[in-house]
């Protein structure tokens, strides 16, 4: 039914959209509650097939959902203008890092937007038809997330995606539904992997999100936002020690070894809503998922608004050369620093990913440390050589939380 859009920009689109702009932004906004009487925050006003009409939910969610705090304007709209003053020049070309003179490289640049291009926003329904992934993400074919009494949680994430697609589009922006197969290098100007937790404590609860391993700036900003405005709008908890090494290394988010994820340049997140297993978050999530669609429509339109759409280099993630520890072998501690707390000793040759790097010192993701980043003094590594064929890369196996 909802088809991802592939990353070219159709004409017809930008000239249905400037149509739209052109007879008055009010036209194409969602009205205030106010101007809609007959308009109810309740199950009446939700999309067919709304995870309210289930039964398993009508006694928990038997009192209404509050009036919707997202028909209240948007803060850092991103307001689309005529092509004529808003004319935002393409992303400049950053400068792409240590590419060998003459030599082929794979590092792509963003590429250039023509002038009047609205802002293109993935939101990707996490686990929805996964059993469609292709061949390269065959073994998370079977991984369909989270569950509670009968709601899968690609049907949460549908549900809450499909609320937040009108909110962008109001302002101007161009959004693609993704399920789990990304289109290949999936080139956007924001990409939102939404998801939602399980856990067999029923006490955890609450949201958070996370970055790739290596996060551009435009990535980081973009978290910022999301979370900034997600956290009051929602009115749940950041679970802010909960991020997982699987968010990080979201499958999606891992362009180095499936062609289906988003390109290198394409700002990316993950969100975890917050937990279906919880009572108090199954509330908001199933109950009023409108302050939850609008917190994270909000976030994305504060990222929009405030991004210099010419800075190429902020969409450029990171680079650091292919480490393996040295002969004497290293010792990975919790901070950059001689004395922090030891995380784990690992053996010489054992290969390691870098994450991020401060004077003297790298945080490295090990294969021999599953779940714990930690941070190796520079001399303790060397570079390694290119890895022979059929050699697993230290970059961690890409994940589907
Ligand atoms: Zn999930």
């Amino acid at each position: 039914m909802i088809k991802p859009v592939p990353a070219g920009r159709p004409l017809a689109l930008l000239v249905a959209l400037l149509a739209l702009v052109l007879s008055g932004c009010g036209g194409a906004a969602a009205p205030p509650a106010a101007q809609q009487p007959a308009a109810s925050p309740s199950p009446a006003a939700a999309p067919a097939g709304s995870l309210l009409a289930r039964p398993a939910y009508a006694a928990e969610l038997a009192q209404p959902a509050e009036p919707t705090p997202t028909r209240r304007p948007l803060v850092g709209v991103r307001t689309a203008e005529p092509a004529a003053t808003a004319a935002p020049e393409p992303p400049a070309a950053p400068d792409a890092p240590a590419a060998a003179p003459g030599k082929a490289t794979t590092i792509p640049t963003p590429s250039p937007r023509a002038a009047g291009t609205p802002p293109r926003v993935g939101l990707q329904v996490g686990h929805w038809k996964s059993n469609e992934l292709p061949e390269e993400l065959a073994r998370l074919r079977n991984n369909t997330g989270a569950s509670y009494g009968g709601v899968s949680e690609a049907e949460l994430n549908l549900d809450i995606a499909s609320r937040i697609k009108p909110l962008l589009e109001a302002q101007g922006v161009v959004v693609d539904l993704i399920p789990a197969t990304v289109p290949p290098s999936y080139d956007a100007d924001v990409f939102v992997a939404i998801h939602a937790d399980g856990s067999s404590r029923s006490s955890a609860r609450g949201w958070k999100m996370a970055t790739p391993w290596r996060a551009s700036r435009a990535a980081q900003a973009l978290m910022e936002n999301v979370a900034a405005a997600y956290g009051p709008a929602s009115g749940l908890p950041h679970d802010a020690g909960g991020v997982t090494v699987n968010m990080k290394g979201y499958y999606a988010f891992n362009y180095r070894r499936h062609v289906h994820a988003i390109a290198r340049t394409t700002p990316g997140i993950i969100v975890e809503l917050g937990f279906m297993t919880n009572a108090a978050d199954r509330a908001v999530l199933f109950g009023q998922p409108d302050r939850v669609a609008g917190g994270i429509a909000q976030g994305i339109l504060a990222y929009l608004g405030q991004r210099d759409p010419n800075d190429g280099a902020a969409l450029l993630p990171p680079e650091y050369p292919s480490l393996r520890v040295g002969p004497g072998g290293a010792t990975m501690r919790a901070e950059p620093r001689e004395n922090a707390g030891v995380v784990a000793r690992l053996r010489a040759d054992s290969r390691v990913f870098a994450i991020d790097r401060v004077e003297g010192w790298y945080r490295v993701y090990a294969r021999d440390v599953p779940n714990t980043p930690g941070w190796i003094r520079e001399d303790q590594l060397v570079v390694a050589p290119p890895t022979a064929p059929g050699t697993p890369p230290a970059e961690p196996t890409s994940t589907n939380p």
